[in-house]
């Protein structure tokens, strides 16, 4: 039986749904409050397809990390999208990371990583990014970046041509029982309409649309910002594929990571800062030395330092001119200095260190950066 499905969100996850309720048969529609899919967390992440290096064995994030990437590889084949396996290296800079590298190594090799490899002292590393110092890393050369916005544009062109809607600049206000049958009336500014069913991928507004049909309120969704900066382009030669630190177990993230990007800008990041905003992406006019913003402030920038690796740095002269921080990657036009920040996320705090894909600051809220 053919049933009406909205589907709330048009990020990944959301047109993903709906592909698959629509490719089965069911009459979908996509509302997204947006005039354009995977605005949010969808077209602002670091692009990195994992592999599955981190995940518990047998957990069912492990299970799909693997069965996503193959899906993922196949989708963008199918529809001539980017899709590079530029690799990614974790980096040890210590001996005291040796036993939490060797956690992951065990991991990814009972979760199946394809060409998983341990490499043992600098020059091997060096053999994979010759900027990176470091005493051993895993290297995972399958790990790949795609652009999930176009991802997200492509499945959702499969949505309309199984027959379903995907309806943009629509908000989901109101989610109401429907009579009977268990319907649902759903209200956004230019649709009012009772489905069957409905899904609900809002992301960081999951809590709020949960509300909508008398949820419990908790738990809810405390946004941070994560930022991201771009490598300047006389400098994106310094990283060839993904570094990533080892990542601190007291906290559920990866940590600051250089990726170098499906269309070949290098990204660090993110940072962890928190916002003011769910969403705070878009548009977001600021001040360079603004915290939070800045752009040209006193930064660090890794450089090749006398003993080729990273970790020295150098002072970006501060800038005090207004520059456009939202949106994909950019520069502030009174120093030219590149930015990417980018979407509301939880991230762990960047820490101190030598910068081998670990980000040197002082604070988690003075950051450091290119
Ligand atoms: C900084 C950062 C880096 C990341 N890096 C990676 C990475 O490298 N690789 C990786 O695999 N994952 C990464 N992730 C995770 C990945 O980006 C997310 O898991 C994924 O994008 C979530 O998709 P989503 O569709 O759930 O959410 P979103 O993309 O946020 O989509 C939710 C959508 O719902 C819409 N919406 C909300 N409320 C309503 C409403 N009331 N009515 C209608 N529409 C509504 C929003 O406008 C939005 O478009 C990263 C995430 C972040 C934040």
């Amino acid at each position: 039986m053919t049933r009406s499905i909205a589907v709330v969100g048009g990020g990944i996850v959301g047109v993903a749904v709906a592909r698959a309720l629509a490719r089965r048969g069911d009459e979908v529609t996509v509302l997204e409050k947006e005039h354009r899919l995977a605005r949010h967390q969808t077209g602002h992440n670091s692009g990195v397809v994992h592999a599955g290096l981190y995940y518990a064995p047998g957990s069912l994030k492990a299970t799909l990390c693997a069965a996503g990437r193959v899906a993922l590889h196949d989708y963008c084949l199918e529809k001539d999208l980017p899709y590079r396996e530029l690799g990614k290296l974790v980096v040890a800079v210590d001996e005291s990371e040796l036993p939490a590298l060797a956690e992951i190594e065990r991991r990814a090799r009972a979760n199946g990583v394809p060409d998983l490899r341990r490499l043992d002292g600098a020059a091997a590393l060096r053999e994979i990014e010759p900027h990176v110092a470091g005493v051993a890393a895993v290297h995972s050369p399958r790990t790949a970046v795609v652009d999930y916005a176009a991802v997200t544009e492509a499945m959702a062109q499969d949505v309309r041509a199984a027959g379903g809607r995907v309806l943009l600049g629509h908000e989901v206000t109101g989610l109401t029982p429907a009579g009977l049958a268990d319907r649902v009336r759903v209200v956004t500014p230019g649709l009012d309409e009772a489905f069957d069913r409905v899904v609900v991928c809002a992301g960081l507004q999951s809590d709020v649309v949960a509300r909508l049909v008398g949820a419990d309120p908790s738990p809810r969704i405390l946004p941070f910002r994560g930022e991201y900066w771009t490598l300047a382009p006389d400098r994106a030669s310094l990283v060839r594929g993904m570094v990533y630190p080892v990542p601190d177990p007291r906290f559920p993230f990866l940590g600051v990571h250089f990726t170098r990007g499906v269309y070949d800008a290098v990204h660090v990041g993110p940072n962890a800062v928190p916002a003011l905003r769910r969403e705070g992406t878009a548009g977001r006019r600021s001040r360079c030395g603004t915290r939070g913003s800045r752009c040209g402030g006193p930064g660090r920038v890794p450089s090749r330092g006398s003993t080729g690796a990273w970790g020295s740095t150098r002072s970006a002269a501060r800038c005090s001119s207004p520059c456009t921080t939202g949106g994909r990657a950019g520069s502030c036009p009174s120093c030219d200095r590149p930015t990417w920040p980018r979407a509301p996320r939880q991230e762990s705090a960047p820490r101190r260190g030598r910068a081998t894909g670990r980000w040197s600051t002082t604070s988690p809220s003075t950051r450091s950066a290119p």
